[in-house]
């Protein structure tokens, strides 16, 4: 299953390749956080539709409801995917921006079965890889702390 949704993930990208913009453009908002070399190796792409993995064996696992979740942003590895409405939200890249880090650090499958074990197990809002997202990006908007190196961050807590 995980390498099914792999490829998955591998031919979405490839689609999408034309239209990926980038984050290093996002890099003055995000100094202290995420390196200028972290922001060049990631990027987004603005669209309607979210892509997502609609397999049946998904929904047999119980993952429908987080498919069917209407979310702004979804990530796959080194690209997030974002709505049109919400691309000026800095905060918004932010979050995604905590899951390129995660992906990177873990690698596709085990970001892939730990994300998914952590859906079933704790739901959306109280899963630790989203709980590690929600969290850095609620510091980084109240902005009055120093700045949190979130690969370093990843890296100690994933
Ligand atoms: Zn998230």
């Amino acid at each position: 299953m995980l390498a099914i949704i792999e490829e998955w993930i591998d031919a979405t990208l490839a689609s999408h390749a034309a239209e990926r913009v980038s984050c290093v453009s996002l890099s003055p908002h995000f100094e202290g956080y995420f390196s200028r070399e972290f922001l060049s190796q990631s990027y987004f792409v603005v669209t309607d539709e979210l892509p997502k993995p609609d397999f049946p064996a998904l929904h047999d696992l119980g993952l429908g409801g987080f498919l069917a979740l209407d979310a702004d942003g979804i990530t796959y590895k080194d690209t997030y995917f974002i709505r049109p409405a919400v691309v000026d939200k800095v905060d918004l890249h932010f979050h995604e921006l905590v899951h390129v880090a995660q992906w990177r650090h873990l690698g596709a499958p085990a970001f892939i079965e730990r994300y998914a074990r952590e859906l079933l197990q704790f739901g959306y809002e109280r899963a630790p890889l989203e709980e590690m997202a929600y969290s850095l990006q609620r510091y980084f908007c109240a902005g009055n702390g120093r700045p949190v190196d979130v690969r370093k961050f990843v890296l100690a807590r994933c």
